[in-house]
Formats: structure tokens, C-alpha cells, sequence
């Protein structure tokens, strides 16, 4: 038997409804029917993501993955408010938010820990309905128990958290030089968490200048604008010469790629979680194989590791996330926050319902 709070009938939900730029708020029914382990959750913020944009702008990307009509969105905080039949890890009331990788649990990546990039994996929003809407259907696997002491705005933002949370700490950072390139939404929290973690000196390449101002805001040491000066150059000058001992690719730009592994240390270490384009061409030898650099490719979030982490920064107030959440806009008015992305005069944005 599936247990309910009474329900309306129809809710607000911002929907593609066509393969075109755009998105629309329409009314569509509550999803109220739950498999056994579907939860339904009623949303009371969502952040926007990157993704949501590429399917907001309809670029490539969108259009060989989405299937309109369809909810966008899966950074969310809620509550709890309809339970399928066979739920027991969270309960009616519980105030959550959600993995957006939800795994097959059967597959050999399922089962040794790296669910994140399990064999069948879909993904909230994009192979099914999202969280922009009133109420989000999700199964019961993905959903984390927030502190109730976290502001549902910051809880909404744990997914993207997590990303910075899982680049960051493949190795550790404590002491070390850092270069994070790409401040944009992730960036920006990346060097929030650094700040946390004791790295060093804090180096952001940023080519927006809004954004380089705000990395400076959160805790930047050194911010570069790659297009006015040399990225490589400042990099050497601020480590005595050595060059970053880590590199923190977020910017999905070929050339930050090149110049960040360019101005890493020997042995020295990358995480790569931003998304290129097209193919990227690198000079190995030079750049990789005699640095002896390690890249570590980063997909997702640590299930649950890296949520663990984010959770417990936030619930001990080790992390603020008061300048890097820029915006808090009124679910309504969703279309100032896609523009705000598109222009990149923003940090996170977040709607509240
Ligand atoms: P974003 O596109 O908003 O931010 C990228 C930032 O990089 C922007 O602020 C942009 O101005 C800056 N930038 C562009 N060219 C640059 C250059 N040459 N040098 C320095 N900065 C430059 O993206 P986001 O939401 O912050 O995400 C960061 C990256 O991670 C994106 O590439 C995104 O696609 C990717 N991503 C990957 C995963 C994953 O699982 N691997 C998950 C989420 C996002
Ligand atoms: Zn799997």
C-alpha cells in the first residue's frame, strides 16, 4: 500500500514542451502513482544547473538526449510526502534531497562501489521528469536525509557540491598549491570547499569577469583572467617557480585545460570534471607522461561518500554558501534565472517554491 498526505491534483511544473530554446511553466497532474520504491517529494527549492541550460538552450547536447515533452531540472530540496509500498529508507515528513544518478543496483559498477557510474545509469531530469515542478518522483536510493538545520536553499545545492566535493578529494589538498580553472557555479563552490580543506594558495582562471570578482569574494588568492595575462606565468611567479601541485579543471575549455596542465608541478595531480565540446588534442609526452602528471577523469558524485562530506560541511556551518548562492528567485520567475545563466552574471541560482 502506498501511504499519502492528501494531494491536490495538479501541479506547476516548468516543462520543455518543445525541441526549440525555452521552457515553459504549465499546470500537469501530480504524480501520484509510486512504484513500490518510488518516493514523491514536494519540492521547496531547485537550483539550476548547467544541464538544465544546455536543455533550456536546446544546443546539441539536449537535443540528442531529451524527449519533449518533459520536467527539467534535479538539484532539489523537499519533503517527503507519499511513500510506494516498499520504501524504508526515508519516511512521510522527512525533509530530503536527491543523488540525480540513479543506478541500476545490479551491475558490476553497482556492486564495488562506484554506483555513479553504474552500467544502466539514468538521470533525474534528463531520462525522466525533473524537480521543476511541485512535486518530484524519485526512487527511494537517491534520496538523502537533510539536517534540518540546513536552509532548504543550500540543501539544494548539495548535488553540485558534490561534484567539487568528489574533484577535489581523489587526493588530498591540505597544504597544496591549487589551481582551479572555470569559476562558474562549481568553481566557485570548489573553492569553497579548498578553503576548507587547508589548501594553500588558491589560483582561479576565470575569463567572466562577474565570476572572477565573486571567486575573489569566497576566497581566491590569486585570480588570473587568462585572456590578459598568462595563466602559465602567474602560476610559476605565485609557487616559487614549481608550478600547482593540483589541478581543478571546471571550466570544459580546451585551452584552461592546456594551460592548467602546462602550470602543474612534476608528479603533480589533475581532476577533470569539466565537459569539453569535441575532441581535445594535448601534447602527451610534454603535458603528461614525462610530468609524471595523474589525471583522474570525475563523473558524478561519490555515492555516498561525497554527500557525507558536503552534508557535514554545511550541517557544522564549515562552509558558506551565502555568496556562492547569488540568487534566490521566485519559482515563477524562472525566466530571469535561465537568462542570468545564459549571461553568466550569476553563482548558483536557486527558485524557491
Ligand atoms: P559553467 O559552464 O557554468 O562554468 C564554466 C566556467 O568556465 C564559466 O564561468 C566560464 O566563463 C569559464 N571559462 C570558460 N573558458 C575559460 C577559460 N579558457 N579559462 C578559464 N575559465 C573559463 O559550468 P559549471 O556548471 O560550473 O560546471 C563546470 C564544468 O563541469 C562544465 O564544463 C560542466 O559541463 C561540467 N560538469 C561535469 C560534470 C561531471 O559529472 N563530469 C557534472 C556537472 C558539470
Ligand atoms: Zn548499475
Amino acid at each position: 500500500m502506498t501511504v499519502t498526505k492528501t494531494l491536490p491534483e495538479k501541479m506547476k511544473a516548468i516543462i520543455k514542451d518543445a525541441p526549440a530554446y525555452g521552457a515553459k511553466l504549465v499546470n500537469v497532474d501530480v504524480p501520484k502513482s509510486l512504484e513500490p520504491h518510488e518516493v514523491l517529494v514536494k519540492v521547496k527549492a531547485v537550483s539550476i544547473c548547467g544541464t538544465d541550460l544546455h536543455i533550456w538552450l536546446w544546443n546539441d547536447w539536449a537535443k540528442a538526449h531529451i524527449n519533449v515533452p518533459q520536467i527539467l531540472g534535479h538539484e532539489f530540496a523537499g519533503e517527503v510526502v507519499s511513500v510506494g509500498k516498499n520504501v524504508s529508507l526515508v519516511s512521510i515528513g522527512d525533509f530530503v534531497s536527491s543523488e540525480t544518478h540513479i543506478p541500476c543496483q545490479h551491475c558490476k559498477q553497482c556492486r564495488t562501489g562506484n554506483m555513479h557510474v553504474c552500467q544502466n545509469l539514468k538521470i533525474l531530469g534528463v531520462d525522466m521528469n525533473g524537480a521543476f515542478a511541485e512535486y518530484v518522483k524519485v526512487p527511494e536510493i537517491v534520496l538523502w536525509k537533510n539536517d534540518p538545520s540546513v536552509p532548504p536553499i543550500w540543501a539544494s545545492v548539495q548535488e553540485p557540491l558534490g561534484n567539487a566535493i568528489h574533484t577535489i578529494f581523489v587526493e588530498d589538498v591540505t597544504g597544496k598549491n591549487v589551481l582551479v580553472t572555470g569559476a562558474g557555479p562549481i568553481g566557485l563552490l570548489a573553492i569553497g570547499v579548498l578553503k576548507t580543506a587547508g589548501s594553500a594558495k588558491i589560483i582561479v582562471s576565470e575569463v567572466n569577469d562577474y565570476r572572477r570578482a565573486l571567486a575573489k569574494e569566497i576566497g581566491a588568492d590569486v585570480v588570473v583572467d587568462p585572456r590578459k595575462e598568462s595563466l602559465v606565468n602567474v602560476v610559476k611567479k605565485e609557487t616559487n617557480g614549481d608550478g600547482a601541485d593540483v589541478l581543478i579543471e571546471m571550466s570544459g575549455n580546451p585551452q584552461a585545460l592546456k594551460d592548467g596542465l602546462t602550470s602543474l608541478t612534476n608528479a603533480g595531480r589533475a581532476s577533470l570534471l569539466g565537459v569539453y565540446d569535441k575532441d581535445v588534442q594535448i601534447n602527451l609526452n610534454d603535458l603528461v607522461i614525462f610530468k609524471a602528471i595523474r589525471i583522474y577523469g570525475i563523473t558524478g558524485r561519490k555515492m555516498f561518500e561525497t554527500w557525507y562530506k558536503g552534508a557535514e560541511l554545511l550541517k557544522n556551518k564549515k562552509l558558506d554558501l551565502s555568496k556562492i548562492i547569488t540568487h534566490v528567485l521566485d519559482f515563477d520567475d524562472y525566466e530571469r534565472g535561465f537568462k542570468l545563466m545564459e549571461e553568466g552574471k550569476c553563482g548558483k541560482v536557486v527558485l524557491k517554491l
